[in-house]
């Protein structure tokens, strides 16, 4: 078996962002893997998504059309399943997504193969190597699945970069597979409360912890001037717990993972649970009292300071 199979990930008539990591970070496997680099797209009308899934490095997108128009877990399980008997790929690349957690460990328990979920990083060396957090993220594993023919691996969104096309689009080939399309139906789309904010999304991250204190009426000062300087807030989990922010803005191992071009991390120690949702920012900048504090260790810039200090200087800058 060689080469990779990316699976794209749709929802509501897109493709999800995560998948543009799944196509860099196979095809920086590529060689090693045999190469080849295929990337299959199943949904009721694969073509809409051709284009943007032919990727520099993609050598072929398969088109699977499904029978339902939107996401079913048994019917993209049907279509991999089809697909890795086809293509009998070494390695298959899917998101750490909901949707593909629907899947993704069912096709690789029943075609026994080596399987790793929410994957941080990736090597080959004689094979797929993956690397993950274990025991809450305190420790990293690095995975290798000896004896295996092909891999599954379900990589974390936000942790490997991602891709856009520069050259000519890959060529795309319809692959006819049967698919069934009784087993579950989708019943509609519900969001989930203060899904009006994806921190994920976001370019510039203002980020509190519990270095703001007790008071609960502190986070709405930080989020006017998380609006007057352009930037999105976002928090550490211990404000979440409290209730005072609702989850969506959470970053870290149980909340989002953020990949912006800036992340100013205001009373954050940098716990490893923390970390794991924003290391890989282009520019970390951290204010905390403690000099020692964990986040330094991350941080591209880092001041020793008061955090309300550092807030009050800002605001009269912002005039
Ligand atoms: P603290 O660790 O209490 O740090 C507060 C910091 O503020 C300190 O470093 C202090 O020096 C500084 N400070 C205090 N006053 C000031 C001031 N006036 N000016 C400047 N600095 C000041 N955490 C997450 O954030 N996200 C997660 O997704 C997450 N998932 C978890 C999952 C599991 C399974 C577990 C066990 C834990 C998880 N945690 C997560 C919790 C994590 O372990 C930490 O407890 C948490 O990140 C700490 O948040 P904090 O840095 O805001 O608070």
């Amino acid at each position: 078996m060689a080469g990779i199979l990316v699976m794209a990930e749709t929802r509501r008539g897109e493709l999800r962002d995560v998948t543009l990591e799944l196509i860099a970070a196979g095809r920086e496997l590529k060689a090693a893997a045999g190469d080849r680099l295929v990337v299959a797209v199943a949904a009721a009308d694969p073509s809409a998504f051709a284009a943007a899934l032919g990727a520099d490095g993609v050598d072929e997108v398969l088109a699977v059309t499904t029978p339902t128009e939107h996401f079913e877990p048994h019917v993209a399980q049907q279509a991999l399943e089809a697909l890795i008997a086809a293509e009998r790929p070494a390695l298959v690349l899917l998101a750490h997504s909901i949707d593909s957690l629907g899947f993704g460990p069912a096709v690789a328990a029943r075609r026994n193969l080596g399987f790793a979920s929410d994957v941080t990083a990736l090597a080959w060396d004689d094979g797929p190597v993956a690397v993950r957090g274990a025991y809450g993220d305190k420790l990293r594993a690095e995975l290798d699945f000896p004896g295996k023919d092909c891999t599954l691996l379900m990589l974390r969104a936000g942790s490997f970069p991602s891709t856009t096309r520069t050259g000519e689009a890959a060529p795309v080939r319809a692959v006819d597979v049967a698919l069934e399309d009784a087993r579950s139906a989708h019943v509609a789309f519900r969001e989930p409360e203060g899904g009006d904010v994806d921190i994920a999304q976001a370019k510039f991250v203002l980020a509190i912890g519990r270095g703001v204190g007790d008071d609960a009426g502190k986070v709405a000062e930080f989020e006017r001037l998380a609006e007057r300087w352009g930037a999105t807030l976002a928090v550490s989990r211990p404000l979440v717990d409290a209730g005072w922010v609702s989850a969506a803005r959470q970053v870290g191992q149980s909340g989002k993972t953020v990949k912006p071009a800036v992340y100013v991390a205001l009373g954050i120690s940098g716990a490893v649970q923390h970390l794991a949702g924003m290391r890989t920012a282009d520019t970390i900048i951290a204010v905390n009292t403690d000099p020692e504090a964990p986040i330094f260790g991350v941080a591209h810039y880092g001041a020793a300071a008061d955090l309300f200090e550092v807030a009050e200087a800002l605001q009269q800058q912002l005039g």
